[in-house]
């Protein structure tokens, strides 16, 4: 019993697209205890569809394909497949008067086109999987191959169109029948602010001799650990274990999301939140918008990119802004400071830094951020050195924020799990 995922389309070979679907599949294959044993993409093919599947079939006795299944010359799986295993295609009535008023009620009622009937097509003997947002619908093929019972599943490319698909026809069936088989139980959470590297030594030498896996996914706000195994309980034992050798770095088991935390905490604490940003243009906002929910706590921001904005949105004094310049500690206290009073709320973070490329000077070179969060009257400026492109240094100092202003509503800014800015400016140290 193993599972595989072949995904089909040039596009995603290119680049052009990026393959969400495989992703999804294993995310929901995870959710269900299963984990694929190969994910591999072809192009749109007939040669290179049929060469993976081979592939795919040597590996695995489920193989979930997706793409292809539309009415255009590069849908060309439904053929590949069939062919691989020798099944005719077949009209099938019900489905062709399905297609038939799909394209009539996008259509001003006109009949489809004979190349849109190809998506009527069914494989000899093959299950019909029903698709209610599009016209391909999927199909599931149940065939003997090598001596052994496959189990093929046809999915569309749309995740619009896959992901209901996969929730309502796939995962169930697959977990189904794949019950009983070695089942893997994965827990995760993030050490906050903690590098790939660190986290590793520390939990590969503690975990050494328990049965279960670790893997690590690096992110800029810190490292996700994923801890499998086959026991839920050696696992939560495990996961345990890990977090309180991390100590306050440690997320709840479970929890991946620095922002998700942060939401938790303002709730809990009753306390709302604004944003002040310069050289990251609403990226923090949008990393907190992105968690639903999020408005009970978080009342917006302030994109204040130029000088001019910092003064009048958040006051900022121009006199300040002249002896000093934007990007200063003391830029980033006046936003701070500026955003909680102007946009009142309890509490607030500001950035203000060189993302370059242009823009630095030896003062001042590219990388420079200034960070600043307020909690109620507690107040931290940091001074940061990023590395990299525009992109990182943005990526890097939205992190960054996040954590700062973490640590301070969590009480743990000062631990051991916050690399600490390269120099820290309390108000009275300056
Ligand atoms: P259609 O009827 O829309 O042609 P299809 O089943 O033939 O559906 P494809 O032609 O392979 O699917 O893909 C249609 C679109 O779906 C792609 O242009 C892309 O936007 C999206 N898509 C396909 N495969 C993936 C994937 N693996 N991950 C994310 N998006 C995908
Ligand atoms: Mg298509």
């Amino acid at each position: 019993m193993s599972i595989a995922i072949l995904s089909t389309g040039t596009e995603l070979l290119k680049g052009t697209i990026l393959n969400t679907n495989a992703g999804f599949l294993c995310r929901r294959l995870a959710a269900a205890g299963l984990r694929p044993v190969l994910e591999l993409t072809a192009g749109d093919h007939p040669a290179e569809i049929t060469a993976a599947l081979g592939d795919a079939l040597r590996a695995a006795d489920t193989v979930l394909i997706t793409g292809g299944l539309g009415p255009t010359r590069d849908d060309l799986t439904l053929d590949a497949v069939s062919r691989f295993f020798g099944l005719e295609l077949e009209i099938d009535p019900l489905l062709a008067e399905k297609v038939e008023q799909f394209w009539s009620r996008r259509h001003d009622g006109r009949r489809a086109p004979k190349t849109v009937l190809r998506q009527a097509r069914v494989p000899h003997g093959a299950t019909i999987l029903p698709n209610a947002n599009g016209s391909a619908s999927g199909i599931r093929i149940d065939t003997e191959y090598g001596g052994r019972m496959r189990r093929i599943f046809l999915l569309p490319g749309p995740p619009a169109e896959l992901e209901p698909m996969a929730e309502e026809s796939v995962i169930p069936a697959v977990a189904a029948y794949e019950a009983g088989a070695g089942h893997e139980y994965t827990q995760g959470f993030l050490a906050a602010g903690c590098g790939e590297y660190s986290v590793q030594l520390r939990l590969e030498k503690l975990l050494r001799d328990r049965p279960v896996e670790l893997a690590y996914c690096a992110r800029p706000e810190g490292t996700r650990v994923f801890i499998s195994g086959s026991a839920p309980a050696e696992v939560e034992a495990a996961v345990e274990e890990a977090r309180t050798e991390l100590g306050d770095a440690a997320l709840p088991a479970g929890s991946l999301d620095l922002v998700t935390a942060i939401a938790a905490l303002l709730e809990k604490r009753q306390l709302t939140l604004v944003t002040a940003e310069s050289c990251t243009g609403g990226r923090i906002a949008g990393m907190l918008t992105d968690h639903a929910g999020i408005s009970s706590v978080f009342k917006g921001g302030a994109v204040v990119y130029s000088n001019e904005l910092k003064h009048t949105l958040l006051g900022v004094p121009e006199e300040l802004l002249a002896r000093f310049g934007a990007v200063s500690a003391e830029c980033a206290e006046a936003m701070v400071c500026g955003a909680t009073e102007r946009l009142a709320a309890d509490c607030a973070v500001a950035v203000t830094g060189i993302a370059g490329p242009g823009g630095g000077t030896p003062e001042k070179p590219v990388g420079l951020v200034y960070i600043a969060a307020k909690v109620g009257e507690e107040l931290r400026v940091g001074e940061f050195h990023f590395s990299g492109d525009r992109r990182r240094v943005r990526e890097s100092t939205a992190a960054r924020a996040l954590l700062l202003l973490f640590g301070l509503l969590s009480g743990k800014e000062g631990q051991t799990f916050l690399p600490p800015p390269q120099k820290s400016l309390r108000p009275e140290e300056r």
